[in-house]
Parts: structure tokens; sequence; C-alpha cells
């Protein structure tokens, strides 16, 4: 067991070892040095099996739905109670660890067994869910399963393909879905007090301070563009160094101008991850480099704003060297604010257990952003070892996950709806 930290001796009392679990769980993947499950798979039909024995021990009607989302019931002994939902999912990258999606839809599951165990009915109902494919890794797409619950799941995208050729649908139907049924699915605003998501925060701040949990105030919106940087490819022996047109020289600085502008700006991330040099030589002067910009804020029009001063640095930039350069807008998500109420009575769980309260944003995107147009949503962070995530070497301890479960039992039993 892992103990360090200053809030470890009041660790819970030990009632099921988390791990153990997910690392069961972890073996449905494709052979990989990580856990590799992707949507309508064999292994997410294993890792389904699995699920549905967790929710069933939890006291939960199971079943599949249309989207291929599997859902568990913990019904209220009010027939018209309202529903929260409570999950994330089951998918994972290539070559991911054990926590990332699995382990927010674990957490809230072994919340709703301890109430069970206890007898407790509540006035609403509960549906715990493990989407099926939030990482968007075998098709061009993902959030289908939030999506088609919210109603704004495009349903030209059930055409798309992997990479062997078969579309969503046939993924979906075979897998005991039915895109036929999508559009039955969406749920109506009224009938659901909210979603909560736990996830691994897979940033470092929580191991920073300590804390085995922190509660999200909201999701980065994210804009992305391309930005083409041209140049003249030359003679790297022949061109004195006066008269090139280098750009990826212009690149290197407009990269490090960029980082620095991130640095000294609040609220703002400036990321450049991506670069393309041609002709990409040891002996010709670039003649052109593409490179990523993306941006990220919880405050919408900060980044609006930031992308006119991104543009004029680089156009700055560009013209003292005599380069040209050319934008391309390839992604634009708005940012997603958690609810006041439902975030309140999180960090009011995480308070009542005596851990101080961390509030942090979430950089990444998450099943809980495609369910804010259905609903308010909040999240609960816990700490990730280093940061790492997307990594086979992703890791939480056991006693932050017991805090989480703990918290996440008092807010389903405090909750005023
Ligand atoms: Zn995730």
């Amino acid at each position: 067991m892992d103990q360090d930290g200053p809030y470890a001796k009041q660790s819970l009392p030990i009632q099921m070892n988390i791990l153990k679990t997910l690392n069961t769980i972890a073996q449905c993947s494709q052979p990989s040095s990580g856990v590799t499950r992707l949507p309508f798979t064999k292994e997410h039909k294993q890792a389904n099996k699995i699920i549905t024995q967790w929710m069933k021990e939890a006291g939960m009607q199971v079943h599949l739905d249309a989207a291929g989302t599997l859902m568990g019931t913990y019904k209220s002994s009010n027939k018209n109670a309202k529903t929260l939902i409570l999950g994330s999912h089951q998918d994972s990258v290539i070559n991911a660890g054990r926590f990332d999606g699995i382990m927010g839809v674990l957490l809230p599951i072994l919340a709703v067994k301890k109430l069970h165990q206890k007898k407790i009915k509540l006035p609403f109902h509960i549906e715990c869910v493990a989407f099926a494919d939030e990482e968007g890794v075998r098709f061009p797409t993902a959030l289908m399963g939030p999506q088609v619950l919210a109603g704004t799941f495009q349903m030209k995208d059930i055409k798309m393909k992997d990479s062997q050729g078969i579309s969503i649908q046939q993924a979906l139907n075979s897998f005991g879905g039915n895109h036929r049924k999508l559009t039955q699915l969406k749920r109506s605003k009224k009938s659901i007090i909210g979603f909560v998501e736990t996830h691994i925060e897979q940033g470092p701040v929580l191991e920073k301070h300590k804390l085995p949990v922190g509660v999200v105030t909201g999701i980065s919106g994210i804009t992305r563009y391309t930005c083409t940087i041209k140049g003249k490819a030359s003679h790297a022996g022949t061109t004195p160094m006066n008269l090139r047109q280098d750009a990826l020289a212009g690149a290197a600085e407009i990269i490090h101008v960029l980082e620095k502008k991130a640095r000294t700006t609040k609220n703002i991330i400036i990321t450049v991850g991506s670069i393309q040099n041609t002709p990409n030589a040891v002996n010709v002067i670039s003649g052109e480099v593409t490179i990523s910009v993306e941006s990220r804020s919880l405050d919408n029009k900060k980044r609006v704003s930031i992308q006119k001063e991104i543009a004029s640095i680089v156009k700055k930039i560009c013209r003292a060297r005599n380069l040209f350069c050319q934008f391309k807008k390839t992604y634009d998500q708005k940012a997603v604010l958690c609810d006041k109420h439902l975030t309140d009575a999180l960090s009011k769980s995480v308070k009542d257990l005596n851990y101080p309260l961390r509030k942090i944003p979430s950089g990444a995107t998450h099943d809980a952003s495609a369910m804010s147009d259905l609903c308010p949503i909040a999240m609960l962070f816990v700490q990730s070892k280093d940061g790492l995530s997307h990594n086979p070497k992703e890791f939480s301890k056991e006693a932050d996950m017991q805090v989480a479960v703990q918290v996440l039992e008092n807010l389903i039993t405090n909750l005023k709806v």
C-alpha cells in the first residue's frame, strides 16, 4: 500500500482493493506493452463483461444502450425521480495506462456499492456509465455515447471508417448496438440532475500539493491552427547569412516568442507540438515549415483574443525575416465550465473528509465536455504520479482512489436536488 503524503494517515477503511480490480480489467487489451482497448472490439466486450459484474454487485440493473454505452441503474423508489449520471469511458489510447477512463467507471460503481450494502435508497435514480469511445483512436471521431444522450451526435459520422475499412455503423451493430435507434436515446434535459465524471488528473498539480483529489472548475476550450512559413530553399554553403530566407530559423523564433507570450499571459497555454520542415536536409536552407499552434483556456474570450496576438507575432517575425506565412484553422472547441451547485456539493464532500480543497481546470477534453450539452457537469480529479497519462506508467495510489470513492459516496448521499 502506498502511504505517502501528509494526509495518508487518515486513510479510509480498505474494503476493496481498487488497484487489483483495475489490474484485472487491464488484461482486456490487445497485446501491447500497456493497455490497448479500442471501442467495439473483443477486448471491449471482455471489459464490459467485468464491468457488468461490478454493476450487478452494486445492486444495479445493467444494459447496453444502442450506442454501445454500458449502463447500470440504481433505482430510486420514486419512479418519477430525476437521474444523476456518473461514469467515464472504458476505451484507451494505444499503449495506455490502467487508469484513464476506466478508473472513472469503477469508482462511482464502488460508491454506489457502499450505499447498496448499507441498503440506502435515494430520492433520485443513479446511472453509472461506461462510454465506448472517448479517445477517438479507432475512428476519426469520438464521444458518440454522450453525444447521443445529448442529441448532438451527427448521424453522418456513422459512416466513418477505421483503418481496416470497418464503419462505426458496422462495428456498433455487430457489437450489440443499433444505429437505427440512436436518435431514440436522446434524453430530456428535465430528467437529468447532472453528470459527474471522475478521472485521473493527467497532470502534476495534485501530486505537487500532496492531495488525493481535486475538484475541476471547467474544461478548457481549444483552438488549433497550422501555420505555414514560406522562405527560400537555397545552398547552405553559398548563401550569405544576410541574404537568407530561412523558414526553419523563422519558425524557431516564432516558437520561442509564443512560449514567452504564454508564460507571461494568465490563464492561457500555447503549444507548438508539431513541425514539418522542407526539404529537411543538412546542406539546404529551409524553404518551408509548417507548425501547429494550439491554445487552450477556460476563458473563451481570452482564447479568441489571443489568436489575434499570435497572428500578429507570427506576421511581425516573418516580415523581419522576409518570410511569408499562411494560417489555417483546424480545430475549435469552446470551454465548458462546471456547474456551481454540483461543484459546491463535490467540494463540500472533499472538505467534509478534512482534505484541503484544490480547484483545478482540466486542460484535456473528457466525456463531460459532450455531456455538458445535456446537463450540468462536475468533475473530480484523482492524483496521478508524475502527472503521467497515455503511458503504461500512468499511476494513481490505492489510498487516493479510496478517498475518491468516499467523496463520491458523500456527494450522492448529501446531494440536494
Ligand atoms: Zn480519459
